[in-house]
């Protein structure tokens, strides 16, 4: 299965084209997180993607473009030309921010919501009239699109609802078997998934999802205030952008969210705690993994600060091992999001029976992401 991975060398980036030429998916590096690609204009091979994945086919997929693109005149018209848009209804003002939006960020996190050509397959968009793309910054799958002579619909390589991958051994390990080939690019640099930002006919942008690009940069380049979608307005079950969908980033073991720092905790809370350990602990104690770990664990997920000391506090408290991962001691955005879900994967799979995270309480920058990943990923307490 191993052999799967495969070293990013020309040979086997003509490999993972020629994969993906005959309708085969392939596990592709981004700076975001690890994709699974297949080619945008083939239905059957993106139709693998959903069954892959195990996504439902309302969530729809961001289709991937070469850099190529950006040598053209008008980048706006080239994609349009690709078949990819559709500037009818686009306003100048549109055009205008969403060109400015490309020539600045992409390649990058940005993710740009637009009005979708008809030549795209309504499974990759799940019928809606826009089509999600970006441009992605990784030298391994921009040479492997220079080679391709069609974009690539990905989404994150992880089955849907999933902690997503930032490693070509976390698709290994989840999707080894229903892959032709993983491109090994390395430990993915930003780790957190692309912004998505939907741009209206008339010029109006929105986030639909929280990202790997600041808001505040966006909206400077833009020179615009980004709304924010409101999730009261969002139906439950079929968001406006499933990136937005209530639960989603989970690990397999339960995870809970602390409600403060864990230097904070007095002796009420951690009464709270003890009653959710002792569930837990009771439903699995009866299933097999937990027979074979005679030495359960208690995972905790530490924003900042010193990891150890919080351990310590945690372990002592509740009388149990204590498997810790810290983000990021001196509380750096760039750097939380880089660890935040290789972190909550080595949790999840270490013998632990029950998650706890510290709360994500500053939403500046890239933190904006990680409390939005977080508040899918976990349960309230
Ligand atoms: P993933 O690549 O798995 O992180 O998921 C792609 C995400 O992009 C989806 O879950 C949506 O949130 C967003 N997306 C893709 N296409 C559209 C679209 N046409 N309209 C709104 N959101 C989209
Ligand atoms: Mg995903």
């Amino acid at each position: 299965m191993t052999m799967k991975i495969l070293k990013p060398t020309l040979k086997n980036i003509k490999k993972a084209a020629h994969y993906l030429n005959i309708g085969e998916l392939v596990g592709i590096p981004t700076e975001t997180v690890y994709g699974l690609a297949a080619n945008t204009f083939n239905t059957e091979a993106v139709l693998k993607i959903f069954k892959t994945k195990n996504r439902p086919t309302f969530d729809p997929l961001i289709v991937h473009i070469s850099t190529k693109i950006l040598k053209c005149k008008n980048i706006l018209l080239e994609l349009e030309n690709n078949n990819l848009i559709c500037l009818d209804t686009f306003t100048q003002k549109a055009k205008t921010r969403a060109k400015k939006l490309m020539l600045k960020f992409w390649p990058g996190p940005l993710t740009l919501v637009l009005p979708k050509h008809n030549a795209v397959p309504d499974i990759v968009t799940s019928g809606l009239p826009t089509i999600a793309i970006r441009m992605p910054n990784h030298k391994v799958t921009q040479q492997l699109l220079s080679l391709i002579k069609f974009p690539l619909a990905a989404p994150s390589a992880n089955l849907f609802g999933k902690i997503s991958p930032t490693t070509a051994l976390h698709v290994l390990s989840e999707l080894g078997n229903n892959v032709a080939m993983i491109l090994d690019g390395g430990t993915c640099p930003i780790g957190i998934e692309s912004t998505v930002i939907f741009v209206h006919p008339g010029g109006q942008l929105t986030l639909l999802r929280p990202g790997g690009l600041k808001l505040s940069q966006i909206e400077k380049i833009a020179n615009t205030r980004v709304h924010q979608k409101q999730r009261s307005l969002e139906h439950k079950n079929h968001p406006s952008s499933p990136g937005m969908l209530e639960s989603h980033y989970a690990p397999k073991k339960p995870l809970y969210m602390l409600t403060k720092s864990i230097l904070h905790l007095n002796k009420k809370d951690f009464k709270k705690l003890k009653i959710l350990i002792k569930d837990s602990l009771q439903e699995i104690l009866s299933t097999k993994t937990c027979k074979e770990n005679n030495l359960p664990q208690i995972g905790l997920l530490v924003m900042r600060g010193d990891a150890k000391q919080k351990a310590r506090k945690f372990a002592t408290q509740l009388g149990f091992p204590v498997k810790v991962k810290l983000l990021s001691s001196k509380g750096n955005d760039q750097e939380s999001a880089k660890n935040f879900f290789s972190s909550l994967r080595k949790l999840d799979v270490s013998p632990t029976f029950i998650l706890f995270s510290e709360p994500c309480l500053n939403t500046k920058g890239l933190f904006h992401a990680i409390a939005d990943r977080l508040k899918k990923a976990s349960n309230k307490i």
